[in-house]
C-alpha cells in the first residue's frame, strides 16, 4: 500500500513537472511574436526624495500580457529571455521604449526627471551595450543625464570587460545603479573600481525592517556605508509608513515602492506632476 502511494505520488509530480517544462518552452518559443504583436509595454514607477517627498525619477519595469495566456511577470519571463538570448530584443525595446517616454514628458512641459532601465546580466555582457544606449538616446533626442542603468551584482562579477563598458557608460554621463543591492556575492571591493553612483536596498531587506532586527541592521548598515562612500542609495519596496520613518531617521535618500505608488502608465505619471 505504502509502495503504491509512493508510485502515485511520483507519477503527480511527474506529469506537474511536464506541464512546467511546457509552460516554459511555450513562453521561450512566444517572445518574438509577442514584441511583433505589440504585447509588451512598459509601466513606470515613481521614486521619491525621502526628505522632500518630490518625485525624483521613474524606473521602467516592461509588461507582458499574452492574447491568449493573460499578463505574464517578468520575475517568470525574463530568466527565460536571458537563457534564450529574447533579452536582448526585450532590453532594447524597453531602452527605447523608456528613452522616448522620458523625452515626450520633457516635451508635454513635465520638469526633467531620470528614467531608470534594468539591463540583465546576459544583456550587459552580450551586447555593446554602450552603442545600442547611444543609438537608443539619439532616436529619442534625449540626453544622457536623464538616463540611468540598474545594473545587479551578477554584472560585475561576471567580466572583466564589465569595468570598462561600465566606465564608457559613465563617460557618456549615463547614471549607474545597484540594482537589489546586498542579494549578490560579490565582494564589496568592487564598489571601489566601478564608476557606480546609487546602491538600491533590495526589497526583502526593506520588507523585513520591523520584522527582523537583522535586516534592519543591514538597511542601517548600507544606508552608512552609502554615504561613507559618497553614493546614493535609494531603498526598494517600501510598503509602509513605519519603514519610511526608519529609512527617514538613517538618513536614506530616496525610496520607492507601493506606499508611495505602483508602477503607472506614461499618463498616470503626467497626471502625477500636474497635481504635485
Ligand atoms: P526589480 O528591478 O528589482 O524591480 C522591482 C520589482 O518590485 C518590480 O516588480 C516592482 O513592480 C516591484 N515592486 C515595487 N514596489 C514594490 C513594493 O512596495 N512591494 C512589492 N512587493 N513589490 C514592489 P516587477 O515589475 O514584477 O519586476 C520584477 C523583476 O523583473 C525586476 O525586479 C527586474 O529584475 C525584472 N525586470 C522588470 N522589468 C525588466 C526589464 O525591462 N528588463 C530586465 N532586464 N529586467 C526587468
Ligand atoms: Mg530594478
Ligand atoms: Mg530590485
Ligand atoms: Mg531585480
Amino acid at each position: 500500500r505504502v509502495k503504491d502511494e509512493g508510485k502515485n505520488h511520483f507519477q503527480f509530480f511527474t506529469s506537474e513537472m511536464n506541464d512546467l517544462v511546457s509552460r516554459k518552452s511555450k513562453i521561450a518559443m512566444s517572445i518574438r511574436k509577442g514584441l511583433e504583436l505589440g504585447e509588451f509595454t512598459v509601466r513606470y514607477q515613481p521614486q521619491f526624495d525621502i526628505e522632500s517627498e518630490k518625485i525624483i525619477g521613474v524606473e521602467a519595469l516592461v509588461r507582458w500580457h499574452h492574447t491568449k495566456w493573460g499578463p505574464i511577470s517578468p520575475a517568470e519571463f525574463i530568466p527565460i529571455a536571458e537563457e534564450n538570448g529574447m533579452i536582448l530584443h526585450i532590453g532594447e525595446f524597453v531602452l527605447r521604449t523608456a528613452c522616448q517616454q522620458n523625452k515626450d514628458w520633457q516635451d508635454a512641459g513635465l520638469p526633467p526627471f531620470r528614467v531608470a532601465v534594468n539591463i540583465s546580466a546576459k544583456q550587459f555582457s552580450n551586447s555593446n551595450i554602450a552603442a545600442v544606449v547611444t543609438s537608443a538616446l539619439a532616436d529619442a533626442g534625449l540626453s544622457p543625464e536623464f538616463l540611468e542603468l540598474e545594473l545587479t551584482e551578477s554584472i560585475i562579477q561576471g567580466a572583466r570587460s564589465a569595468i570598462s563598458k561600465m566606465w564608457e557608460l559613465k563617460a557618456m554621463g549615463i547614471h549607474l545603479s545597484i540594482d537589489d543591492f546586498g542579494t549578490g556575492y560579490s565582494s564589496l571591493s568592487y564598489l571601489k573600481l566601478f564608476p557606480v553612483d546609487t546602491l538600491k536596498i533590495d526589497q526583502h531587506f526593506t520588507r523585513n525592517i520591523h520584522n527582523d532586527p537583522k535586516d534592519a541592521a543591514l538597511v542601517d548598515t548600507i544606508i552608512q556605508m552609502a554615504h561613507n562612500l559618497e553614493l546614493n542609495v535609494i531603498a526598494e519596496g517600501v510598503e509602509t509608513s513605519e519603514q519610511l520613518a526608519f529609512l527617514k531617521k538613517k538618513k536614506c535618500n530616496q525610496a520607492q515602492g507601493y506606499y508611495f505608488q505602483k508602477p503607472l502608465l506614461p499618463d498616470q505619471i503626467e497626471k502625477l506632476y500636474l497635481k504635485a
